[in-house]
């Protein structure tokens, strides 16, 4: 038996990626959800081959100190959260300090920052995980991220990436769900140099309306339940609409767009009785309750979560649902959102 060593700071970032950024939009995942955290109003996104080649994200938020730009590509290095109690309560997007981490350890990276009252921007670059100097840089107050070759040396995760238009395909979903729970923020999606998505400011139904489609947004039904600390609202597209496809399938939980084994049964039972078998509900719905009913740390893409009150959680969920898809087989008037 070899001897027991601990592992390089670099390998323990590559093991990391391998969970953190299974694919291009993983890392777009990551690198929005700190735009978010930093209190961004304009986030603009720019792939290259699906995001393969390229993702860059560009943000107006708060900006990182240059102290702090070669610390932010740190692991477990993070401004958000400070012991455990801050934990057990958190309310940014981000909190485990591994994004960056995880995302610079397998691609070549740029980060270029201008905190907010600094003279100019710093520049640090990484070269999978191997940081280079802070060199001074032009920009506006915020923060871009270059992400490039994105596991280029690292063939056998290379090799499970799909094609250009399936990366961006879920690149472009990623920017969806980020956008429908940030409706007061704008966003801009171009790739391979040409615009694909533009969400401008505004109420969320309208968003719903712009991203799912006009067909959703007329036939859809509005949510508006609550049961003391539980509210859902939202849009829950009439079954006669649904597609044959889990595209238009989007639920929030303190506005984290997440996949749960409670909701989605909650879902199913509610639809169950007005939708045809052979098709999948359309559906933008956000859950909210008290953050320390909720535990977000479960897995490090943060996509799955767990609720203390389950029980609780799924009786309010098919109760609310099952009223107002009711509204639609009673044939009154739906939301009517355009
Ligand atoms: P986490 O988001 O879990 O804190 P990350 O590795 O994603 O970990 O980011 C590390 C730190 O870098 C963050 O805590 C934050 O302070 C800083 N940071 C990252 N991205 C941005 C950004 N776009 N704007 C401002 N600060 C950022
Ligand atoms: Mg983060």
């Amino acid at each position: 038996m070899p001897r027991i060593q601990l592992l390089s700071d670099q390998l323990v970032n590559q093991i990391a990626a391998g969970e953190v950024v299974e694919r291009p939009a993983s890392a777009l995942k990551e690198l929005l959800e700190n735009s978010l955290d930093a209190g961004a109003e304009n986030i603009g996104v720019e792939l290259a081959a699906g995001g393969t080649k390229l993702i860059k994200v560009i943000d107006d938020g708060i900006g990182i100190e240059r102290e702090d730009l070669a610390l932010a590509l740190h692991r477990h290095a993070t401004s958000k959260i400070r012991d455990f109690d801050d934990l057990q309560k958190v309310a940014t997007l981000g909190f485990r300090g591994e994004g960056l981490a995880s995302i610079a350890s397998v691609s070549r990276m740029t980060l270029t920052s201008r905190f907010n009252g600094a003279a100019h921007a710093w520049r640090i670059e990484s070269d999978h995980g191997r940081l280079h100097d802070a060199e001074p840089a032009a920009l506006a107050v915020g923060t871009t991220i270059e992400v490039h070759d994105l596991y280029y040396q690292t063939p056998a995760r290379r090799k499970f990436l799909k094609s250009d238009s399936t990366e961006f395909a879920h690149c472009e979903d990623m920017v969806k769900r980020l956008a429908l729970a940030n409706p007061d923020k704008q966003f801009t999606l171009i790739h391979n140099n040409r615009a694909s998505l533009r969400v401008m400011r505004g109420d969320v139904l309208k968003r719903c309306a712009a991203l799912l489609g006009d067909e959703f947004a007329q036939s859809a039904v509005q949510v508006e339940e609550r049961a003391g600390p539980l509210r859902l609202w939202g849009l829950a597209g009439s079954p006669t609409l649904s597609k044959g496809t889990r595209d238009a399938q989007y639920f929030f939980v303190n506005g984290r767009f997440v996949r749960d084994k409670v909701i989605a049964h909650a879902l199913r039972e509610a639809y169950r009785d007005v939708l045809h078998h052979d098709r999948h509900a359309a559906y933008c719905l956000f859950l909210e309750l008290d953050p320390e009913g909720v535990d977000v740390n479960v897995h490090p893409t943060k996509i799955e979560v767990r609720f203390r009150e389950s029980q609780a959680i799924y009786g309010f969920m098919l109760r609310s649902l099952t009223k107002a898809l009711a509204a639609t087989k009673a044939g009154s008037a739906p939301a009517g959102i355009d």
